[in-house]
């Protein structure tokens, strides 16, 4: 069953499209990676359909419901998380505040929400950290909580965008293994990731972005089959 469904999607700034006439569909329950070069239209696609920045053009379906046009609260009141790629935990509040403020999107109830927050933040490992301050936490743990957040509006989709970016080699496969935990819960995640190796061993399907422009979708081994992403942004990747 679909989940997303976008069509024809288009954003320009200035001259610049960033995301030019872009169509996809999402499976309830799996996870989409999306790939491209620096400035392909990534974080631009994840504004356009969370809400953040408006189309020029295309729609949005969430559910066969129509979120184009609607507010970035709204949509994620629908269900739909995100992460950033630039993080923007509140600094001087501690992990569990931080986390509960996601959690009183859907419980108005202080000890409910405080439960909630916890529960989530065990599930991304991080439960005796819960009391420290947010700007104590590494990059990776940095990240964990920004995805604690995220989950904390208990999202049916939820869009991650470079969670295992700026983090040093031996924090991924922890993160990698977060992700798959994720996904068995149930919900569906849409993963912008640089790290091509990640790519192919956690998406089901590859969307391939270049100058705004969706150049390749398909299974992880379509994709590295695929010759225009090879020639775009894959170059030296080892197909074999
Ligand atoms: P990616 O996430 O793939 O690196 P982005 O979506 O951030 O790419 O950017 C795509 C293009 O759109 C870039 O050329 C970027 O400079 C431009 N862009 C993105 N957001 C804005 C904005 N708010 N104002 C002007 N240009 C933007
Ligand atoms: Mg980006």
């Amino acid at each position: 069953m679909n989940i997303l469904s976008v069509e024809n999607l288009s954003r320009s700034f200035g001259g610049i499209k960033a995301n030019d006439n872009i169509s996809f569909d999402v499976d309830q329950g799996s996870i989409l990676g999306i790939i491209g070069p620096n400035g392909a239209g990534k974080s631009t696609l994840f504004d356009l359909i969370t809400g953040y920045t408006k189309a020029d053009s295309g729609k949005v379906k969430f559910f066969e419901k129509k979120i184009f046009g609607l507010s970035p609260d709204k949509i994620s009141n629908l269900g739909v998380g995100r992460t950033f790629q630039k993080l923007k935990p509140f600094a001087d509040q501690t992990l569990l505040e931080n986390v509960m403020i996601g959690a009183f999107v859907n419980e108005k109830n202080i000890k409910k929400a405080r439960d909630k927050a916890l529960e989530i933040i065990d599930f991304v490992d991080l439960i005796e950290k819960r009391h420290h301050f947010a700007k104590e936490l590494s990059t990776g743990q940095r990240k964990r909580l920004e995805m604690a957040r995220a989950m904390a509006i208990e999202p049916k989709l939820l869009l991650m965008d470079e969670v295992t970016g700026g983090v040093d080699q031996k924090t991924i496969p922890g993160l990698v293994e977060l992700i798959k935990k994720l996904k068995k819960t149930g919900v569906t995640i849409i993963t912008i990731e640089h790290n091509i190796n990640i790519i192919m061993e956690i998406s089901d399907n590859v969307l391939a972005l270049d100058q705004g422009k969706s150049v390749a979708f398909g299974s992880p081994k379509e994709i590295q089959k695929n010759k225009q992403v090879i020639d775009s942004y894959l170059g030296t990747f080892d197909a074999a």
